[in-house]
Order: structure tokens, then C-alpha cells, then sequence
């Protein structure tokens, strides 16, 4: 049981260097609804991002990180390829930034517009060169009630 919600805690969200911690409530829900897909807990790397700490790891300068709106997550056990098709059926990921990364993780966020990126050793590139999005899954979600037919 988290302090946050059903199973996040404040603790893993809070900023690396000084603690600070803001999470978007949508974010917390989108989270919560992806555990429930995986039926297996999601270990969250990088949360909340002060502008400095944002800024120390390279982060663009208007991170969704630096707004509480991001997580950059795994779920040991799937591969990138898995997370990341949980995560299209999301509806407010799905909507939003979902970024694929060499070192095994997924960037997760709840920006109002559809983004996808993947970085591969160190630059940023089509996210089709980690994973791809497989069109039946696709038509499934483009589907389903209250999702309009966005590009991916
Ligand atoms: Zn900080
Ligand atoms: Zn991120």
C-alpha cells in the first residue's frame, strides 16, 4: 500500500538530488491502471525532476518530468517490446509521451499530445528502432470508445 495511491509511494517519485516531490494526478491514475494490466509491480527510476536536477542529467528543459507529468519506468519481467504495449492501452499514455530507451526502460507521461521517441546510445531516433506497434493492437485501441484515431 502506497502513500500515494494503491501501490506508489511519494518516496519514488521525489526528486534524486533534493527530494522534492509534485505528481499529476492523471499520472497516478495512468500508473495504477498499467500495474493492473501488467498484474505486476512497475519499478518507477526517475519520477518528479527539479529544474536543476533536470537540467544535471540532460533532460530537454521543458521535461514533462519538471511538471510531475512523467515516470520513467520498467516492470521486471517484460521486455521493452511488452511494457510498451501495455502501455499503448492507456488511454492518457497513449495520448501522451511514451518514449522507448536502450537501457530497458519506458518514459511514461500525460502531455496532451501524442509523442513517441526512442534513444538509442545516447541519440534520439524513430521509436520503431526499439519496438514496434503492432496494427492489430493498434485497431484495437483506435477502437475503442473515447480515443479518436491519432498518429502514433
Ligand atoms: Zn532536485
Ligand atoms: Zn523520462
Amino acid at each position: 500500500m502506497g502513500d500515494l495511491s494503491a501501490h506508489f509511494s511519494k518516496s519514488e517519485f521525489a526528486c534524486h538530488c533534493c527530494g522534492q516531490m509534485k505528481i499529476d494526478n492523471a499520472l497516478l491514475v495512468a500508473l495504477e491502471h498499467l500495474r493492473a494490466l501488467a498484474g505486476k509491480p512497475i519499478v518507477v527510476h526517475d519520477g518528479y525532476r527539479c529544474p536543476a536536477h533536470n537540467q544535471e542529467v540532460g533532460g530537454v528543459s521543458d521535461s514533462e518530468h519538471t511538471r510531475g507529468m512523467a515516470a520513467d519506468v520498467s516492470i521486471p519481467g517484460l521486455s521493452l517490446q511488452q511494457m510498451y504495449e501495455l502501455a499503448l492501452q492507456i488511454p492518457t499514455f497513449f495520448s501522451g509521451g511514451i518514449g522507448a530507451y536502450d537501457s530497458s526502460f519506458l518514459h511514461l507521461d500525460v502531455r496532451m499530445h501524442s509523442a513517441r521517441w526512442a534513444r538509442v546510445r545516447g541519440q534520439y531516433v524513430g521509436i520503431q528502432s526499439l519496438v514496434n506497434t503492432p496494427p492489430t493492437l493498434l485497431a484495437k485501441i483506435q477502437g475503442a470508445p473515447g480515443i479518436g484515431s491519432q498518429p502514433v
